[in-house]
């Protein structure tokens, strides 16, 4: 036996397992397809620019991230509590005037919903609030749309403010991912806050993984199949009491032929470098304009000065759903901030396009949170597929399986 557990895939399903495992006294190596640890969480420095892999937002009320890293150690810097939404042709501050009571004017003068809608906002997120949150993955099961027309949104809430928002979130410009993942995320959203590592998304796998003894993880190494035992490299086939595959859903498919595809959901981001910031402060922006591909939009320098080198400034534009994937998105993308930020968008840099086919796996209801890890004796997958498409379902998902393989163990 070449080793005991062989974990295929260091993004944050695999570090969290390889942890749990660790931790319990189990050798267990990872095998990483790529250059790098942290799977879908990852950021490059690219002319001294930090650009994420995708725009991405850690939401500090995520129990599970809590568990592998002590969060401050990040240097966290954080988004101001609501967004700035684009609506009329202006810019609009919605807050959450009870954790920024100088928001409270702008958020009830915002063309955003009637006063109606705002209550019931409130009063929404006072029902996420209560109960666990597997409380809340075992509601009713419903599309997201389905759940704001439930709490009486009427459309011109959804459309300028709700639609925008989930959209960037579950990757869902047609609100048709499940409503259990939208109570969860509205949830997270009420309680903590919206953040990003001063350094980049991928302070956050790397911390993980620096927990790990050395030599644990091998780069560059992918895996072309894996079965109860056994998976093969290029350099041959590896045997282990047990394998698992820690890969994102379409790939673990395609590994083991046991598991179904979840399907994909598309989303791209474009990265521009600017002389000038075209918005100040730490902000998520929304489009309630519904004008053009770009759902969401920061300017990530004004939120970390780590993300820009000195004197310059960047922008993320996030287009989910499929029009991430349309081949004429940058120039839509430039047209449709041209119309927000005027003509020194002209003169931004393009300094990047990620097209990121396999964003999240389609998670439409039914939703089945836990979904079974073991595949057969010896042989289990992880993964957001397997829990919720976020963060905390990979982190969880991760040390779900590890448990169930030390309980195989009588551990
Ligand atoms: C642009 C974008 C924005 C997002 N925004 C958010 C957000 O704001 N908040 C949130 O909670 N979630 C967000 N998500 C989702 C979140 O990033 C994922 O759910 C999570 O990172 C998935 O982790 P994972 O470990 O399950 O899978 P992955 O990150 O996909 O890790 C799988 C690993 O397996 C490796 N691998 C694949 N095939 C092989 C092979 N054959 N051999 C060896 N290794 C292999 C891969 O290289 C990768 O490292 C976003 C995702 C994207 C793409």
């Amino acid at each position: 036996m070449d080793h005991d557990v062989v974990i295929v895939g260091a993004g944050l399903a695999g570090l969290a397992c390889a942890r749990t495992l660790h931790a319990a006294g189990v050798d267990a190596v990872v095998l990483e397809a790529s250059d790098g640890v942290g799977g879908r969480v990852r950021s490059d420095v690219v002319d001294g620019f930090v650009l994420d892999r995708g725009f991405q937002i850690l939401l500090t009320a995520y129990p599970e991230l809590h568990r592998w890293v002590d969060l401050e150690s990040l240097d966290l810097c954080r988004f101001d509590p609501g967004a700035r939404i684009r609506v009329g042709g202006r810019f609009h501050t919605v807050g959450d005037p009870l954790r920024r009571p100088g928001d409270l004017f702008s958020t009830v003068v915002a063309p955003i919903g009637s006063p109606l809608d705002k209550l019931r906002v409130l009063r929404a997120v006072a029902s996420v609030r209560k109960g666990s949150v597997p409380d809340l993955l075992r509601r009713p099961d419903g599309t997201t749309a389905e759940r704001l027309r439930h709490l009486g949104f009427i459309d011109r809430a959804v459309e300028r403010f709700l639609r925008p928002l989930f959209a960037g979130i579950q990757l869902d410009p047609d609100l048709e991912v499940s409503s259990r993942r939208f109570d969860v995320i509205l949830r997270m959203l009420a309680v903590g806050d919206s953040a990003v590592p001063a350094a980049g998304m991928s302070a956050l796998p790397e911390a993980i993984a620096a927990g790990l003894p050395e030599g644990t993880i091998r780069l560059s190494t992918p895996v072309r199949g894996a079965g109860a035992g056994e998976v093969r490299t290029d350099d041959g086939s590896l045997s282990a009491t047990t394998v698992v595959v820690a890969t994102d859903g379409p790939t673990a498919a395609g590994l083991t032929g046991a598991v179904a595809d979840p399907g994909s959901r598309p989303v791209a981001a474009l990265w521009f470098g600017a002389d000038a910031p075209p918005l100040r402060g730490p902000s998520l922006v929304l489009d309630g304009d519904r004008s053009g591909p770009v759902r969401n939009l920061a300017v990530m320098s004004e939120v970390s000065s780590r993300y820009a080198p000195e004197g310059r400034a960047s922008v993320v534009a996030a287009v989910p759903g499929p029009d991430a994937l349309d081949p004429a998105l940058p120039a839509a993308t430039r047209r449709q901030l041209r119309g927000w930020f005027g003509a020194e968008v002209d003169g931004w840099d393009l300094l990047r396009v990620d097209v990121i086919p396999h964003g999240q796996p389609d998670q439409r209801p039914p939703l089945h949170p836990k979904q079974p890890v073991r595949v057969d004796d010896g042989l289990f997958v992880c993964g957001d597929h397997r829990d919720t498409a976020s963060i905390q379902g990979a982190l969880f998902s991760g040390r779900r399986t590890a448990a169930a393989i030390l309980a195989d163990r009588g551990r």
